[in-house]
């Protein structure tokens, strides 16, 4: 059976799992380390770095650094770097290529398929872009979840009782509340409320703000205007935020952060959990009103939750554990790690696409029970068609379960019309054009005939991913025009994604370059002091001259990055070490 790989798409951090015998594992990137942050940077000498490398490098790469992807997802954004544009997509397909070829590293076997996890409220468009990211990156998408169910799911809680489940989602820039309802081992989404502009990023600023005003008063220096300053002031923030949720206070240390005429200022602040808590009050406040909107919105009250999730790796500060306690009066569940449960959610998710066989089958069939759980979930929007006068004709309903498919029989408004186009839109506003137009659904070829007569039908069909397919046929005819709905503009037409395919596959040397860059980097280094180690000792060897000659060369041809060179240079070299090496023994 080949791997489905459990991929959590993260706006700040991306994890990858699957399921294994006993149970959904987590899989580590190529450092070792369980999350990757969801960064591409690009270098000026044309490498491309993914991950934590990205990051770091940001400082030196101003520019040419893309951070939180995720949000432009299914829109016209683009990212331009040296003259050459990037779709969200693209960037995303490149974060989904550094963590399939991790995995790949790690289990030894191709990886082709994947489950990719995004937020309940994404659209048509944006599950669209997201399962292309995929595709180009060289992933069959057998899936997408939403992150809430997938988090459900890695609990294990479809073979639990029924249930209703609350799970508060608060990552790195983003937060989401999902009302999830489990009767049966059947999931319903209920209600999705949140913030997309509320996360730790904005904990981290806050950390940055303060630690701004207090070098101000005690130096009279504003570091506000120097990029490298800020960097170094916001990476030193994340550090001392994820430290006060273990410690009750921490020692913030910058040397050097700036220069004086008098020499250079260390910054050196402590900063203690209280501290901290009343820096951010307000901003843990804000989660309140999305939780209890969400629970009104699912007609339900705040005792009527069974189970609270807690997702995201903001919600390890102590001070929101508290927060979700007391506004629920529930201890939320958090003994899965919560920046990893929605990726092993993904794997769990893998196992019900693909047949369970043999032995696994035996120790799965204790954890998870033998049935596969069976995920429904609701539409949070209806979907339907423009009409003359701007009416909104709604094709599928609000809350309808899904996968689904709807008709509707519509007809033209003036005599012989050959043509009609319906925009499809999605949402609930009686008026048509104040919905979200997603797209065109053009029928051409209509039998000529008076207004009123011919009959055209729309049906829509809502796929399990929640991607739509609209489909409008002449009755009369049997004519038929079919679109996949994706917000026009960020959707991508076959060429194009056979053309970023094609590219993505040529990023893949990018990246991979800089890794043999950097262990023949490090071959070189071992190289070099086993030379020098060699003269030392051996310096009158008659290859010596010859052996300090050419090591001087690779040593120069690895720093200018002469490819071609280093090759043959380090061959000669150790050819020559061998020779002095074995003369000293
Ligand atoms: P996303 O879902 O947005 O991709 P994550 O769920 O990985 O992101 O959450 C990332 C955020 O969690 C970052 O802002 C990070 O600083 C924060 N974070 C991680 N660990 C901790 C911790 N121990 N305490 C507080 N915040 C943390
Ligand atoms: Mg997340």
């Amino acid at each position: 059976m080949a791997r489905i790989l459990g991929i959590d798409l993260g706006t700040t951090n991306s994890v990858m799992a699957v399921m294994e015998r006993s149970g959904p594992i987590i899989v580590p990137n190529s450092l070792g380390e369980r999350l990757t942050p969801s960064v591409v940077s690009f270098t000026k000498s044309g490498e491309i770095l993914v991950g934590k490398k990205a990051k770091r490098a940001a400082i030196m790469n101003v520019g040419r650094t893309v951070f939180s992807i995720k949000r432009h997802m299914g829109t016209n954004y683009r990212v331009k770097i040296d003259g050459k544009e990037y779709t969200p997509q693209e960037i995303s397909a490149t974060i989904l290529q550094k963590l399939k070829h991790d995995a790949e590293e790690y289990f030894g076997e191709e990886i082709t398929q994947a489950v990719i996890t995004v937020p309940a409220y994404f659209n048509d468009a944006q599950r669209q872009a997201t399962k292309d990211a995929g595709e180009i990156a060289g992933l069959k998408v057998r899936r997408i979840i939403d992150e809430p169910t997938a988090a459900a799911l890695a609990y294990g809680l479809d073979k639990e009782q029924d249930q209703i489940i609350l799970v508060y989602d608060l990552g790195g820039g983003t937060y989401d509340v999902s009302i999830i309802e489990v009767i049966s081992g059947v999931f319903q989404v209920l209600a999705i409320q949140g913030n997309t502009h509320l996360g730790g990023d904005d904990f981290d600023r806050r950390i940055v703000n303060y630690l701004l005003d207090q070098f101000k008063k005690k130096h009279n220096i504003d570091l506000s205007d120097d990029p490298i300053a800020m960097a170094r002031l916001k990476e030193a923030a994340e550090e001392a935020k994820i430290e006060l949720s273990e410690l009750k206070e921490t020692h913030i240390l910058i040397e050097a952060i700036t220069m004086t005429d008098k020499g250079p200022i260390t910054l050196d602040e402590v900063l203690t959990r209280s501290q901290f808590e009343s820096l951010v009050d307000d901003l843990i406040q804000q989660t309140i009103p999305p939780m209890l909107q969400a629970i009104e919105d699912a007609r339900l009250e705040p005792a009527k939750i069974n189970t609270v999730l807690l997702v995201g790796g903001s919600t390890r500060i102590p001070a929101v554990q508290r927060l979700v306690k007391d506004t629920l009066k529930k201890t939320p569940h958090r003994d899965i790690s919560p920046e990893e449960v929605v990726a092993l959610g993904a794997a769990v998710q893998t196992l019900i696409l693909s047949p369970i066989e043999g032995e696994i089958e035996e120790t799965l069939a204790t954890r998870y029970g033998r049935e596969k759980p069976v995920i429904i979930h609701m539409t949070p929007f209806s979907l339907g068609v423009g009409l003359i006068n701007d009416q909104y004709g709604i094709i599928i309903e609000r809350n309808s379960t899904y996968p689904t498919e709807a008709k509707d029989i519509f007809t033209t408004t003036r005599d012989f019309q050959e043509a009609v186009s319906f925009p499809v839109y999605e949402g609930d506003e009686p008026i048509a054009s104040e919905n979200t137009f997603l797209d065109l659904l053009r029928i051409e070829g209509i039998t000529p005939a008076p207004r009123g007569v011919p009959r055209i039908e729309v049906t829509f069909k809502l796929n399990a991913d929640r991607i739509l397919e609209a489909r409008a046929e002449d009755l009369a005819t049997g004519v038929e025009k079919k679109i996949t709905i994706a917000a026009t503009g960020s959707k991508l037409s076959e060429a194009e994604k056979a053309r970023m395919i094609k590219e993505a596959r040529e990023r893949v040397t990018k990246m991979l370059r800089a890794k043999i860059r950097e262990r023949r980097e490090e071959e070189t280094q071992d190289i070099l002091s086993r030379v020098e180690k060699a003269l030392a000792t051996s310096g009158s060897h008659p290859m010596a001259g010859e052996l300090r000659t050419k090591s001087e060369e690779l040593r120069n041809a690895v720093k200018s990055g002469n490819e071609e060179t280093i090759e043959p240079l380090m061959d000669e070299v150790l050819r020559l070490l061998t020779e002095v090496e074995m003369a000293a023994r």
